[in-house]
């Protein structure tokens, strides 16, 4: 019953909305935007703490206010500290055993991959050469991990917790290894496979996993994937943004994880539990993700897991007039996102078949995306008329997923 009841409350899956600042690029207006625009320039704006206002000057049409409620949303000058911090209590809930999937969606240019990784340049594709304060999700979710794994140490030393490390681009829906060896191992066709392990986890076994002993060695991966991801000869894009970057971090202990997780500093999970309870709940019996809690339970390989996800651009073709290779590659990021639509759309109708392997993102994510697993999809939008059109649809997109 309690886990009918935790379904039914549709509280696994939330949309965070963060408007980026309005850049100098955003005022280059094309002709026929600006004859139609009588205020050009930005007009996206946070209302308040959950409410995004779009001010639409529609052709011929009078000006209009438009808002999209989401649990969180965030104005151009949040900080990434309090992106991040909004989304600590989410991390802690792996201590109880559940998978946890975070995401970011949007057009190219919206701000996805600095909110996942931080601040870059064309000099310097590898994000994460910035200062500490401007590090995006990825990074700070590495070191709270590892802020875990040192808790739980400490509470039981015998529970010896460890956390492999996998990184993934997919790009035309195939998925390049980015720890292998050879630097970019290729998973298309038959090369792709999961199995499900005795645990009920999903696994691809040709993917290199790597255990980290530490927040540094893993973020030195995440460098080493994220520079591979725009740097590997095998893909003709320069653009990271036609791929999606996965990080998964599994963490595994030899014996029940417990339930008392730590609090972290200035945010209280229940100050979230609202709704559905939805940061922190106690793992429902039922539950293939769910790790025993009573002390007395036979010790084995309890585990959560942990995906982070930099989206491609979510710019349709149309919009974005491409041709060629590159229509190629927008018409499969359009084909990955709508499975990922499909996937969202089936969970929220209880529908009993769930379309995971419609695209290898929404294959890889099958663990971490319905059931008990909890998404945060963080929603990115340009403040710009600009890029209004691509942004009406991200809000529509995003305000249905939850
Ligand atoms: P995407 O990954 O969606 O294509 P980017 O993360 O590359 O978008 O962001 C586009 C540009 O906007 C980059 O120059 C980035 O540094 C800048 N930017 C995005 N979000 C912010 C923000 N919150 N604060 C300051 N600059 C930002």
């Amino acid at each position: 019953a309690l886990h009918n009841s935790l379904v039914e409350l549709k509280g696994n899956i939330r949309v965070h909305c963060r408007i980026r600042p309005f850049l100098s690029f955003d005022n280059k207006l094309d002709g026929s935007a600006s004859q139609n625009c009588p205020t050009p320039g930005e007009v996206v704006h946070a209302a308040d703490d959950e409410t995004v206002l779009v001010r639409c000057a529609l052709p011929g049409r009078p000006t209009t206010d438009k808002t999209y409620s989401f649990e969180r949303v965030y104005g151009p000058a949040a900080s990434q500290a309090v992106v991040f911090e909004d989304l600590r209590p989410l991390l802690i809930s792996l201590l109880d055993g559940y998978n946890v999937c975070i995401m970011a969606y949007g057009q190219t240019g919206s701000g996805k991959s600095y909110t996942m990784l931080g601040p870059h340049s064309e000099d310097d594709p590898t994000l994460l050469s910035g200062a500490r304060e401007d590090l995006g999700i990825i990074p700070r979710a590495a070191e709270e991990l590892f802020r875990y794994t040192l808790w739980l140490i400490s509470e039981n030393p015998s529970r010896s917790p460890k956390v492999d490390v996998s990184i993934v681009e997919i790009y035309n829906n195939n998925v390049f290894d980015l720890l292998a060896k050879d630097n970019s191992t290729v998973m298309s066709g038959t090369k792709f496979q999961m199995v499900s392990t005795q645990e009920g986890r999903s696994e691809v076994p040709r993917l290199t996993c790597r255990a980290v002993t530490s927040a540094v060695e893993f973020v030195g991966l995440i460098h080493r994937g994220v520079k591979l991801r725009v740097q590997h000869p095998t893909l003709v894009h320069k653009n990271s943004s036609r791929s999606h970057l996965m990080v998964t971090a599994t963490l595994t202990t030899a014996s029940s994880l417990g339930s008392t997780a730590p609090q972290s500093s200035g945010a209280s999970p229940q100050k979230k539990a609202g709704a559905g309870n939805w940061w922190i709940t106690p793992p429902p019996a039922s539950s293939p993700h769910a790790v025993p809690v009573d002390s007395a339970d036979p010790p084995g390989q309890a585990l959560a897991r942990l995906q982070l996800v930099d989206l491609a651009g979510s710019e349709c073709a149309a919009v974005s007039g491409v041709t060629g290779s590159a229509l190629k590659e927008t018409s499969f990021i359009n084909r990955s996102l709508a499975a990922l639509a499909d996937v969202l759309g089936a969970l929220s109708e209880h529908r009993d078949h769930i379309p995971y392997r419609n695209s290898k993102l929404t294959h890889l994510l099958q663990d971490s995306i319905g059931g008990d697993a909890k998404l945060l999809m963080i929603l990115c939008v340009s403040p710009g008329q600009k890029h209004m059109a691509e942004t009406l649809r991200g809000l529509t997109f995003g305000a249905r997923a939850r």
